[in-house]
């Protein structure tokens, strides 16, 4: 174990254990690729954006977070200078991410005709000196797949990524579609020499399967219980379900929550809703505040002792960041 590893947030590094609460995976922004394209979506404007964002971290402090994780993929509308000025404004620890998202809903050009070597060197640039001439590095890299399957260019973009967090010592955040190829991603990761104690299969939660929860588990990943609020997947009623299952059968270390919540929409959301509100008014849940207010407290009448959040929400991370 190397705790002497420091983390990269995008106002600078801190050290492992000043994390805190952490939040593993949400968003200030984000924008589909193309939504500076639609001239009917509501028009973005970045200083309403920044206050709400401000607002929002100024209550997450409040409920004691100290650290928002915000793995938005290169490719969909990421903002880098736009987190640091939020950090400093709020005083909230950000961390960003580089990589790039699934095939079918990112931007796939480009990274098509790059070889994997030159993509890795691009992760790691982005890791060790900057986002493009900004001087932000990404504190993680994001990996991504497609639903029940992975493409040949998601391959390429996983292998990657976990080339690029092997040489720079930082962990790997997924996003799984439909709750599949958590196995897959693992594979791919350990084979490139990647522990899978440094990845989080992402949004595991979209699906009300322990067996699939607790077979990531036992391979040593973190499994990402980070769409609480999303009851459109599966209800939290589910979600809390599963993750006292999988912390009864033994595995409460390996468990990651978070939201996957969205502060600032770039164009419109998604293709039920052209709206941030109209998106809230479905989904009231779908706020980073949840977990703190809402679930912990289920959590807690479940069986889960104050130790046992702890683990959860600061001991996990921090382990996620740190461990060899
Ligand atoms: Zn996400």
């Amino acid at each position: 174990m190397t705790e002497a590893r420091v983390v990269q947030t995008v106002t600078g590094r801190v050290a492992p254990g000043a994390l805190g609460r952490t939040l593993i995976h949400e968003h200030v922004l984000v924008g589909f690729p193309g939504w500076n394209l639609d001239a009917l979506a509501p028009r973005f404007v970045r200083a309403e954006a920044m206050g709400r964002a401000v607002d929002q971290m100024h209550e997450l402090r409040g409920l004691g977070v100290g650290t928002f994780v915000d793995p938005c993929p290169m490719d969909l509308g990421r903002d880098v200078e736009f987190l640091a000025e939020l950090a400093q404004k709020s005083g909230m620890q950000i961390v960003c991410t580089t990589g790039a998202y699934f095939e079918a809903e990112g931007i796939t050009h480009t990274f098509r005709h790059l070889p994997l070597e030159e993509i890795a060197a691009i992760y790691i640039k982005e890791i060790t000196e900057g986002i493009g001439d900004t001087g932000i590095r990404a504190g993680a890299v994001k990996i991504a797949t497609g639903a029940h399957a992975i493409s040949g260019y998601e391959r390429k973009l996983v292998q990657a990524g976990a080339r690029a967090a092997r040489e720079t010592g930082v962990p790997l955040i997924s996003h799984t579609q439909e709750a599949s190829c958590g196995h897959e991603q693992i594979d791919l990761v350990t084979g490139e020499g990647v522990p899978a104690g440094r990845l989080v299969v992402g949004h595991s939660d979209g699906i009300d399967d322990h067996a699939y929860h607790r077979s990531l588990a036992e391979r040593g990943a973190f499994v990402g219980f980070d769409r609480f609020g999303i009851a459109l997947i599966v209800s939290d009623e589910v979600r809390v379900e599963n993750v006292l299952k999988l912390a009864r059968a033994g595995f409460t270390r390996n468990i990651l929550l978070s939201h996957d919540s969205i502060s600032c929409w770039q164009g419109r959301p998604v293709p039920f809703a052209n709206r941030h509100e109209d998106v809230l008014a479905m989904l009231p849940d779908w706020r980073p505040t949840t977990i703190l207010k809402k679930i912990v407290p289920q959590l807690r009448a479940g069986g889960l002792g104050d130790d046992d959040i702890a683990t959860m929400l600061v001991d996990n991370p921090r382990r996620l960041f740190t461990e060899a």
